[in-house]
């Protein structure tokens, strides 16, 4: 791990990784030198697209971009970023909703690391509604989620 690089743990479900989600790992990028996406996996719940779906596709995405890795991780997300030597938690806010769920999980999370801080960025406008839980509801009614995702991300449900 190079400390002088300012490296940032951007993670979720990414179930699917969605153009909010892009807008945010592009955006981070103007703070952070690199940015891994963390894709947290709980036995308990399979998900939608599994997990070695989830990241085969987002790898192929940012193949041209040394600076994004993709990532799974078990347990807490302070944990795997101890375990990385990472200090910067990268997420994003859409509604008051977002907020309160992020400000405890920031407030837990530095309770139990003091040297994990979360950084937050606010949705894009236009990005404010898009959701995996509303991507995953429209494909499970039939309806093209292309529009939702990122334009060249191709995960294999898609072909
Ligand atoms: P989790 O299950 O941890 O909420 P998600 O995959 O749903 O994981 O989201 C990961 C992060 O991306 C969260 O911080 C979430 O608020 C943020 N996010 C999701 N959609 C958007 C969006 N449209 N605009 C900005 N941030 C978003």
């Amino acid at each position: 791990m190079n400390y002088e690089l300012k490296s940032a743990i951007f993670p979720g479900s990414f179930d699917p990784f969605t153009r909010g989600h892009a807008d945010i790992v592009e955006r981070g990028l103007r703070l952070f030198d690199h940015i891994t996406i963390a894709i947290g996996v709980n036995e308990q719940k399979q998900g939608w697209i599994p997990v070695a779906e989830r990241v085969r596709a987002l790898r192929e995405y940012y193949s041209d971009e040394p600076r994004i890795a993709v990532e799974t991780y078990n347990g807490l997300t302070v944990d795997y970023a101890r375990q990385q030597g990472i200090h910067f938690l990268l997420r994003g806010l859409r509604t008051h909703k977002d907020y309160e769920y992020e400000l405890g999980m920031a407030d837990v999370n530095r309770q139990l690391d003091s040297d994990i801080e979360t950084v937050v960025l606010f949705t894009e406008a236009n990005l404010a509604n898009v959701s995996s839980s509303v991507v995953r509801e429209l494909a499970h009614f039939g309806h093209d989620i292309r529009p939702w995702l990122p334009e060249n991300l191709k995960y294999d449900l898609l072909l």
